[in-house]
């Protein structure tokens, strides 16, 4: 199918003030329509936590996705949309029935889904429009769609909006629209959470800002968003607090901002706010972001991070490699030693996530051993292990295309022919995976969090928001799933005894809850890893059980 472009249509009414609630397109359309927003269900990865949703006993999803429905916030009021995430519950035959348009997004590891979403809305001669950060990096991946939508909100958004008010016929070639002008993040609309059950998913999100000022060799993110960072303001983040705990609370609230420190001026803005927040609700949520890891060199942010009641924070921290840093233009990194910087997160009471990358062209055979090394000196309980995969649009993806280093063999792990023979990296992998989520290795990284990291936050009062009558519920739910499933059925019961028998005596039921959670995903994937059921790169191409 070929491709044509259309120009975005100029909306000349002046930019109004809406409230917060009700930005939408300013496009008045003419004619009802029904859409449908189907959100992709999502490979299984580690970052995903799925092994610990049956513990929870309502979890179905990771986060609810924030992309389609701001989307499906900004579309007319007049029209009624249904959204469904497929990792809560199934699309049926009879949502793409009602539909007369059906939208989907997502990322390139859900690709094949997306096309099938496409194929069924196809089969039920619906009209289809796919965006999102998968084709808005590679367009090419989706030639059967019947409109594509390139970049972020913007006039593109408003041009397909007035295309599906005039017809919802098929087009004979797919119709292309690019964002020229995006939408201010600060215009943007909160999500449609009103049509989500936030207690259906394990963690509750918010974006504050877009874009990266670093360039990390293997990261789209400064490509796709851009270098400075754009913002909204803090009224809209509280607004977006407000409207998700009107539809649930799973108790943690993660900022999925590319990094939350892109800009460190506006963060000292936002913070002051969120601890207002926190306060006049009752701390009913603790936070998490994504950051990097020079953000231990603020101590002022960190205090009011603290103070917000921010427990767990991301750091890329890919290697403990000097060099290896330097090689993927990573020396924010090197701007303090990093176990420096970990302990000194750690003191504010932020337990460290830490990604890692192997197969990078520095990796030696003794890689595999220095990270380890790493994470028993760290201490740090979860890290994503991945090997090394080239995004398209990215100096790495040029870099390896230029050497003639991509390779797209099925079956392999990653699409990159790395330095070191590949068996030999995979072999790597897979022996630090499983040594790291050993349960004793990774129990003894959890306790050293209860004795150094977790003393360290502030004392939340027992506010009604935190002690209700439903949060007690799912607590016990929690807790009880736990102490049968891992403490009287898991293969690892000995160890989690260890830690959990004193944990009981103390009353440190939230620790337990966290860890009994948590450490169950990461010990039963890795186990998955060592049977080669799991795949050692979040975009591997491998066919997967699932
Ligand atoms: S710091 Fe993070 S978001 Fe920024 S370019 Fe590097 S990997 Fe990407």
């Amino acid at each position: 199918m070929t491709t044509v472009e259309l120009k975005p249509p100029q909306i000349s009414t002046p930019p109004t003030v809406n409230p917060l609630s009700c930005r939408r397109t300013r496009y008045i359309p003419k004619n009802q329509r029904r859409i449908l927003c189907v959100f992709p269900q999502y490979e299984r990865s580690f970052g995903t936590l799925h092994h610990a949703y049956p513990l929870t006993g309502r979890v179905r999803g990771f986060m609810p996705p924030q992309g389609i429905l701001v989307v499906a916030a900004y579309l007319p009021e007049a029209w009624e949309v249904r959204f469904v995430d497929e990792n809560v519950r199934p699309c049926t035959r009879k949502d793409y029935q009602w539909a007369d348009v059906v939208i989907t997004s997502g990322m390139h590891i859900q690709r094949e889904r997306i096309n099938q979403i496409n194929r069924l809305a196809h089969q039920e001669g619906k009209i289809t429009w796919v965006g999102g950060p998968s084709v808005s990096g590679c367009p090419e991946y989706y030639p059967d769609f019947d409109m594509i939508h390139i970049g972020e909100l913007g006039d593109a958004t408003d041009g397909m909006i007035e295309h599906i008010d005039n017809t919802v016929e098929r087009p004979e070639q797919q119709i292309r629209f690019e964002t020229q002008n995006r939408l201010p993040l600060d215009e943007f609309p909160i999500p449609a959470y009103h049509l989500v059950d936030i207690n259906k998913y394990f963690l509750a999100n918010v974006q504050f800002s877009s874009g990266c000022p670093y360039a990390c060799e293997f990261c789209d993110i400064p490509e796709l968003y851009g270098r400075n960072p754009r913002l909204k303001t803090a009224q809209q983040v509280l607004a977006e607090l407000d409207a998700m705990l009107e539809a649930g609370n799973p108790g943690a609230i993660y900022f999925v901002d590319d990094n939350f420190v892109g800009n460190r001026r506006a963060m000292a803005e936002l913070l002051p706010a969120l601890i207002d927040w926190q306060k006049r609700n009752g701390y009913p949520v603790q936070f998490a972001c994504e950051a990097t890891l020079n953000l231990a060199q603020s101590p002022k942010i960190l205090e009011m991070m603290r103070e917000a009641y921010f427990c767990t924070v991301f750091c890329g921290i890919e290697t403990p490699d000097t060099d290896a840093l330097k090689s993927i233009s990573k020396t924010q990194n090197l701007s303090m030693p990093i176990l420096e910087a970990v302990q000194r997160l750690n003191s504010y009471g932020m337990e460290v996530v830490s990604g890692i990358i192997m197969g990078l062209d520095t990796d030696t055979l003794e890689t595999g051993d220095r990270i380890l090394e790493f994470i028993r000196l760290s201490q740090i309980p979860m890290l994503t292990i991945n090997l090394l995969y080239a995004l398209p649009k990215t100096p790495l993806w040029r870099r390896l295309e230029a050497e003639g280093r991509l390779n797209f063999e099925p079956g392999r792990e990653s699409n990159v022919d790395f330095l070191l023979p590949y068996e030999k990296v995979v072999e790597m992998w897979q022996r630090c995976i499983t040594t790291a989520y050993a349960p004793e290795f990774l129990y003894e990284r959890f306790r050293y969090q209860c004795e150094h990291t977790y003393p360290n936050r502030i004392k939340v009062p027992n506010s009604p928001a935190r002690v209700s009558k439903d949060n007690i519920r799912k607590g016990l739910t929690m807790l009880s799933n736990i102490l049968l499933r891992v403490g009287v059925l898991g293969n690892y019961r000995q160890t989690f005894w260890q830690f959990a028998k004193p944990a009981l005596k103390s009353g440190n039921i939230e620790a337990l809850i966290h860890v009994g959670l948590v450490g169950h995903h990461l010990i039963k994937f890795a186990q998955e890893c060592a049977t080669g059921e799991e795949a050692a790169s979040f975009y591997s191409q491998k066919i997967r059980r699932s």
